[in-house]
């Protein structure tokens, strides 16, 4: 048997540890998962009364148009329903672009670090990898404009970017747009959209009518709470959503991912209430960080990359024994950091008083 010879020793992607399998290891009876940048306060009330009043129907394919819920997002959103294009979360929406647009003998261009999908799913398709180093934690749009060629498919902004969590503002963007050439698709990938609080942040619905090669993709796993259901979604011109729809498989979302994101729109209440405790915990976590000297990203999403000095994966080590999973910048391109989800006010506070200890240790230590 011979596979793509680009499979050749591509590593599959390592989540963060499940709670349950810490637990075991360690012998730990509570542990605190905050590496996933999932919602600590679960999903709306309403998207779990959804799912149950509708548990029985596993029989049935799904609607596989997604109707029920692209007519709701097509509302929300003030667009139409032929500029959605629904993905087994916003990863297969990635995935399908990938699979569209890229190939051998072309390129696509992303920031480093960044969202680790795109450079898989590139690396599948056979396309070369073009990566900008970040300044800052920031995209360099000026450079990412410098690597783009004839060949160029695709160009990756990931706004605010995972992981340093940091955004790129609306004038900036406008002129990247500006000057990315017609042939070129920028992906806008808006995956904490909904923890943005910066007013220059950039509204990039209203550019879809201008910009023909431009595409948006938000989600349903973050803010909204839904990331074991896999809903998540791109927006863009008719035009290019035809022409990626045929890499979607049939029926891609499930009857009741439809049904809880559907529910999960009608509870704005819900979302404010979450992106409000959200930004008052951030500040505590940036709080923390200057009582403790340590440099960290500023951030306009649920998590916060902190630089603590040393390699990532021994802080990790360290809150993991004391019952916390979080992320070390190690495998996220900042070895000397480590990502942390902001999670409720009692996750926080248990997480600080641990940091504590150990940044006090260390002081001894030295
Ligand atoms: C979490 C995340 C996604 C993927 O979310 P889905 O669960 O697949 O919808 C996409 N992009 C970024 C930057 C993310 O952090």
């Amino acid at each position: 048997m011979q596979a793509k010879p680009q499979l050749n020793g591509l590593p599959s992607y390592k989540p963060g540890k499940p709670i349950e399998e810490v637990k075991k290891e360690l012998g730990l009876t509570k542990v605190t998962k905050l590496a996933s940048n999932e919602n600590p306060y679960g999903s709306s009330p309403k998207a779990v009364e959804a799912i149950q009043a509708i548990a029985s129907q596993t029989a049935i394919y799904p609607d596989g148009y997604a109707a029920t819920i692209r007519e709701k997002v097509a509302t929300k959103l003030g667009v139409s329903e032929n500029q959605l294009v629904f993905g087994n979360g916003s990863d297969e929406v990635i995935q399908f672009l990938c699979r569209a647009f890229l190939s051998p003998n072309t390129n696509t261009v992303t920031a480093d670090p960044t969202f680790s999908q795109y450079k898989l799913n590139a690396a599948i398709e056979g396309a070369e990898l073009r990566e900008v180093p970040c300044v800052n934690g920031v995209h360099d749009l000026d450079a990412m404009l410098e690597a783009i060629d004839e060949n160029t498919r695709i160009v990756w902004v990931c706004n605010p970017n995972n992981p340093s969590g940091t955004y790129v503002n609306d004038k900036a963007f406008s002129r990247f747009l500006e000057h990315v050439p017609a042939h070129v698709l920028v992906v806008s990938d808006e995956a904490y959209y909904e923890y943005v609080t910066a007013e220059d942040y950039p509204e990039t619905l209203p550019l879809l009518e201008k910009f023909e090669n431009l595409i948006v993709l938000r989600t349903f796993s973050k803010a909204y709470g839904l990331a074991a259901l896999r809903i998540g979604y791109g927006v863009a011109n008719p035009k290019l959503i035809s022409t990626i729809d045929p890499v979607r498989p049939p029926f891609n979302n499930t009857l009741f991912a439809h049904a809880a994101a559907v529910a999960a729109l009608e509870d704005d209440q819900f979302i404010d209430h979450c992106v409000e405790k959200n930004s008052k915990f951030l500040k505590q976590f940036e709080d923390f960080c200057h009582k403790h000297h340590l440099i960290f990203y500023p951030s306009q999403t649920n998590f916060i990359l902190i630089d603590f000095n040393c390699p990532g994966d021994e802080v990790f080590d360290y809150l993991l024994r004391k019952g916390f999973i979080v992320r070390s910048g190690q495998a996220l391109g900042f070895p000397t950091c480590v990502r942390i989800t902001v999670g409720t006010k009692e996750q926080n506070e248990e997480l600080f008083a641990v940091l504590e200890e150990m940044l006090v240790s260390k002081t001894v230590e030295q």
